[in-house]
């Protein structure tokens, strides 16, 4: 059996769109696209008058080094966003088929596939924010195309193992597509699934260059997969997913300097997450900080929502997860600079003060 067998019949089928760039480029006189002839104005819009190359293939190279992983395993979109749209639209058929996740997680694969009419099947995560891979596997139904696996987990922080990972990658052959989205990877110590790409066609991995590589305005994401998957994504891609403004600042953020850069600052947010952590976990008010291997900390409060208007008021602008399951006094805090950290401390510090001093009637 491949891989393929689980995706649509009708997209397997599919004539794809041929788009101009597709079919011819390079050539001294281009009028195969309906093109302006003219660059727009503005250094910005540079190049903009030509559609861009619909795959560009220095980016494709760029991120397979990165990766370890051949262009022929990459699909390169508007952010993981858009792999999770299309991976829900090729192998979901629309009041068929189902999903898998495990809440609390990110909200965006069961939002694509209920705009797919595909079913959602929550598998929660454990109390501890672990993988039930029992509990998993049990839900696996001839319905189910497409599992997802958030490692680092948002909003929770927590990472699973490559053990756990490969042990559900094994359950599931020539039965699901497993999706390890591995948005925050960079900021942890685990190794990436992407090293069992190789062994299993049907596992699929998610990387964005949105978190530590500073492109979240950018929108650059891949999906890595074996190339029978990348090729039928490949089938229903929009013509040109990737504005050439965007190829080109991930070009820089992948060069040497940009590499060097990220490396810093990835440096940084996994001092500053350390910092974070112990900080809060002494003040007032604050119930627990969850062990994060992201670039964000899930902190319980006695009373999140006053929290939130606190550091609203300041101009202080964190996430409200109180919506998602086990998380329901929780605020999720992104690590931002050592300054800005500093002034959450800052806030916090001062309105327990603030709050015991109301609380016991002193001054
Ligand atoms: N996966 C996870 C776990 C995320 O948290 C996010 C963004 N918050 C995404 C994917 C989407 O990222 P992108 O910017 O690459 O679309």
């Amino acid at each position: 059996m491949s891989v393929l067998d689980l995706a649509r019949p009708e997209i397997r089928t599919l004539q794809p769109y041929s788009s101009a760039r597709m079919e011819a480029s390079g050539g001294q006189v281009m009028l195969n696209a309906n093109e302006s002839a003219w660059e727009p104005v503005g250094e910005a819009g540079a190049g903009c008058n030509r559609y861009p190359d619909p795959q560009p293939q220095a980016l494709l190279q760029a991120l397979a080094t990165l990766y370890g992983v051949q262009r022929e395993q990459l699909f390169v979109g508007r952010g993981s966003d858009e792999a999770i749209d299309l991976l829900v639209r090729a192998f979901c058929r629309a009041d068929q088929d189902a999903i898998v996740i495990q809440p609390p997680t990110f909200g965006m694969y069961a939002v694509s596939a209920r705009i797919q009419n595909a079913a959602v099947i929550e598998v929660p995560l454990a109390d501890d924010f672990s993988l039930d891979i029992q509990a998993l596997l049990a839900a696996i139904t001839p319905a189910v195309k497409l599992v997802f696996l958030c490692t680092p987990n948002n909003p929770s922080g927590k990472s699973m193992s490559l053990a756990e990972i490969e042990h559900v990658a094994q359950a599931l052959a020539g039965r699901a597509l497993l999706v390890v989205d591995e948005a925050y990877i960079e900021f942890s110590d685990q190794p990436s699934a992407m090293t069992l790409i190789g062994r299993y066609e049907h596992l699929a991995v998610l990387r964005t260059l949105s978190k530590a590589w500073a492109l979240a305005g950018a929108r650059i994401g891949t999906l890595v997969a074996s190339p029978d998957v990348i090729g039928l994504i490949r089938r229903i891609m929009p013509p040109y997913p990737l504005p050439l403004p965007c190829v080109a600042a991930a070009l820089a953020a992948l060069s040497p300097s940009g590499q060097a850069a990220a490396r810093a600052h990835i440096a940084i947010v996994r001092e500053q997450r350390a910092f974070m952590r112990r900080s809060l976990v002494g003040l007032p008010g604050v119930r627990d900080v969850l062990p994060s291997d992201a670039n964000f900390l899930a902190v319980r409060f006695d009373d999140a929502g006053e929290v939130y208007k606190r550091l609203l008021q300041a101009g202080i602008v964190v996430r409200d997860v109180r919506r998602y399951p086990k998380l329901q006094d929780a605020l999720r805090i992104t690590i931002g600079t050592p300054d800005e950290n500093a002034r959450v401390l800052a806030l916090l510090n001062s309105s327990s003060v603030a709050g015991r001093r109301a609380a016991d009637g002193s001054a």
